[in-house]
C-alpha cells in the first residue's frame, strides 16, 4: 500500500464522511494513491520545499479535500473533459481531480521546473493515464496553438488575484467552457474587483459555490466563470504583466 514505510497506517478519520458529502465514494485503490501521494510529497520535501503541510491530517484537509470540492463543479455529463490545472506547484488540484476524476485528461503547468519534475515523479509512482505535465508560464503558453482555447476546465489555487488569475486562465478556456478558480476569505473583494477583467476577456461568473453548505466550517470558494466570447490574442499579456498591472 504505501511505498516508503510499509508498517505505517494511515487513518482516514473525518475525511470520508466529507468527502461522501461532495459525492465521492473512493475505491481502495483511490486511498491508495492517496497515502503514495502523501509519501512523495514528504520525501521529496526533505530536500526540496514543496509544502509547508507535511502532517497527514492538514494534507488530508488543506490538499485533497480542498481539490476534492471540484467535483462540486464538474457535471455527472463530462464526457472527454480536457482540464488544465495552472501553477500546480506540487500538483493542487490536479492529482487529486485525476484520482477522483480517472476519466479527465489532465495537464498540470508550472513555472517552476523543480515543481514539474516533482509532478512527474507522482504521474509515473501512481501510474496516472492520460495525465501531462508542462513546464512554463501561463502568459507564454497561452499563447501556444496547443494550449488556447482547449480546455473544457482550467482550475487555479493559491496562483493570483482573480483579475491577474482570469487573464492567466481564460485564454485557455474554450467557448463555453469555464476556468474555476478556488479562492479564500478575499472572495467578494476580488470579484468585486474583476468586472473590467471579465469584460475584457470574454468570460463571466455564473456561480460562487460555497463547500461549507456540504462541509462544516468550510474555508474556501470556487468562483465558477463561463468563457462567453473569445479572449483578444493580445492576452495574456508578456510575462509578468497580467501581475504588475491587473486588468482593473
Ligand atoms: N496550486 C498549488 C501551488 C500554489 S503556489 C497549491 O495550491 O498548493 C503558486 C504556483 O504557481 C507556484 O508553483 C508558481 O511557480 C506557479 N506560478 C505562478 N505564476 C505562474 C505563471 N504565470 N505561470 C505558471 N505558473 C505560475
Amino acid at each position: 500500500m504505501s511505498i516508503f514505510d510499509t508498517n505505517k497506517s494511515y487513518d482516514f478519520g473525518d475525511f470520508l464522511p466529507n468527502i461522501l458529502k461532495l459525492g465521492i465514494n473512493p475505491t481502495q485503490s483511490q486511498l491508495n494513491s492517496i497515502i503514495s501521494f502523501f509519501e512523495l510529497l514528504v520525501n521529496e520535501n526533505k530536500s526540496f520545499n514543496l509544502t509547508s503541510i507535511v502532517e497527514w491530517e492538514p494534507f488530508l484537509l488543506r490538499h485533497i479535500l480542498d481539490s476534492a470540492c471540484l467535483n462540486l463543479v464538474f457535471s455527472e455529463n463530462d464526457y472527454k473533459v480536457n482540464l488544465l490545472d495552472i501553477g500546480s506547484g506540487a500538483g493542487i488540484p490536479g492529482i487529486p481531480i485525476k484520482i477522483f476524476n480517472p476519466d479527465f485528461k489532465v495537464q498540470m503547468m508550472d513555472a517552476t521546473k523543480k515543481k514539474i519534475g516533482f509532478i512527474d515523479k507522482v504521474i509515473s509512482q501512481l501510474g496516472l493515464t492520460d495525465t501531462y505535465s508542462h513546464h512554463g508560464r501561463a502568459e507564454e503558453l497561452g499563447h501556444h496553438s496547443g494550449f488556447r482555447g482547449q480546455f473544457d476546465y482550467v482550475t487555479a489555487r493559491a496562483v493570483a488575484e482573480l483579475p491577474t488569475l482570469l487573464e492567466l486562465m481564460l485564454p485557455f478556456v474554450k467557448q463555453g467552457g469555464y476556468a474555476v478558480a478556488m479562492k479564500g476569505e478575499t472572495v467578494n473583494q476580488e470579484i468585486q474587483k474583476s468586472t473590467k477583467a471579465l469584460h475584457e476577456l470574454g468570460g463571466k461568473i455564473i456561480n460562487i459555490i460555497d463547500p461549507s453548505e456540504f462541509i462544516q466550517n468550510y474555508p474556501g470558494f470556487l468562483v465558477v466563470i463561463e468563457k462567453i466570447s473569445e479572449t483578444p490574442t493580445r492576452y495574456p499579456r508578456r510575462n509578468g504583466v497580467p501581475v504588475k498591472s491587473p486588468l482593473i
